[in-house]
């Protein structure tokens, strides 16, 4: 018991942006250290090694086409669709008094989706839904699409997306009463394996209040139309 608490501990420690609220499965595998070196450094690290990719590949970097193409991709990696790897890049969220009395759920519905899948490095695509019921406060629209964008932004899982996205909204906007939609779909299952061009995949995330069956309907109705 007290060993497999220990383990808990140091598993939380290891990833600066979690809170109790995170099951250990919800987790991003970040490294021990992963942020004791520069974002510059970790580009010139990855331009060397792609470059090495490419030329085993048997590519001519010399060709002026393809020259840029490594320092391309490890911006591309550090600065764009990877940056929600880092806890710095978190948007910060802040919250108003409900001075209007809202207390019905507020839907953000089609925020678009551009993850990476963590077992192929291919992209997902695909477009999300956010609900929540104000618990006295509200927050600005756009720190919701800011949300999803930031775990979006890192090698994911669907699933594990859905879930960081929820939990984050419980954290954020103080309350537990709060639903996650992600329709999705995967170019490692588009383009190559299965090539499976039309297949999509659906997750979700229900907390607090939309656990209740009506609910549920309710939020599915108006994100499906
Ligand atoms: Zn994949």
């Amino acid at each position: 018991m007290a060993i497999k608490e220990k383990l808990v501990d140091l598993k939380v420690s290891a990833d600066e942006d979690d809170d109790s609220h995170f099951s250990l499965t919800d987790q991003t595998p970040i490294r021990d250290g992963a942020f004791d070196i520069s974002d510059e450094k970790k580009m010139a690290v990855i331009e060397k090694h792609f470059a090495a990719i490419m030329e085993t590949l048997g590519l001519d970097l010399k060709d002026d086409s393809l020259c840029d193409t490594p320092s391309r991709v490890a911006k591309m990696f550090v600065k764009e669709i990877f940056s929600g790897l880092d806890p710095n890049n978190k948007p910060q969220v802040k919250l108003f008094k409900n001075k209007y009395k809202y207390d019905e759920m507020l839907i953000e519905k089609n925020i678009h989706v551009a993850s990476t899948c963590e077992h192929h490095f291919l992209p997902i695509t695909g477009i999300a839904a956010v609900a929540y019921i104000p618990n006295g406060y509200v927050v600005g629209l756009s720190k919701l699409n800011r949300i999803v964008n930031y775990y979006a932004k890192r090698p994911q899982v669907q699933e594990r997306l859905t879930r960081q996205i929820g939990q984050e909204l419980i954290k954020a906007l103080g309350t537990e009463d709060v639903a996650v939609f992600v329709n999705a779909s995967h170019q490692c299952v588009s383009s190559r394996g299965i090539n499976d061009k039309n297949s999509l995949t659906i997750t979700s995330f229900y907390s607090g209040k939309f656990k209740d069956s009506k609910l549920k309907k309710e939020f599915l109705l108006s994100v499906q139309q």
